[in-house]
């Protein structure tokens, strides 16, 4: 998908709503619209990279960069000892549905695990 038809790029671009949690040079998050858990965040990279397998090696840095975003909403949100989820879902097997890559940060609940 281009990026003139992204979802998500259109709320980096501040044409669609969106409660933003985190903002850095690279990255910014913001809250699911259908939480799956009482925090449920996506993070995504300022650059539009559609699914993991478009990842770059010189977008390293950028997908760093989701992690650390992951890990400060987890310490703001109260989550970080606890225990949360990162997770990115890649391709429509495994239910990803919007093609800009993003960090899932769920937390607030027992996260079972294997997932569905
Ligand atoms: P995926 O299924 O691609 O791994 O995750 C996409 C996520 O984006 C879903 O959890 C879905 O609820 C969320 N989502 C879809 N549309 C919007 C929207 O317009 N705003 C926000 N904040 N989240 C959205
Ligand atoms: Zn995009």
């Amino acid at each position: 998908m281009s990026t003139d038809n992204c979802l998500f790029c259109k709320i980096l671009e501040g044409e669609i709503p969106a409660e933003l949690i985190y903002e850095s040079d690279t990255a910014v998050a913001f809250r699911d619209i259908n939480p799956q858990a009482p925090i449920h965040a996506l993070v995504i990279p300022r650059k539009h990279i559609s699914t993991i397998n478009d990842i770059d090696v010189d977008d390293e840095a950028i997908i760093g960069s989701l992690y650390s975003a992951a890990r400060h909403i987890a310490a703001e949100e109260g989550i970080a000892d606890e225990g949360y989820r990162a997770v990115m879902n890649c391709n429509e097997g495994a239910g990803q549905s919007v093609f800009h890559i993003h960090l899932h940060v769920l937390g607030g609940r027992r996260l079972d695990w294997p997932p569905g």
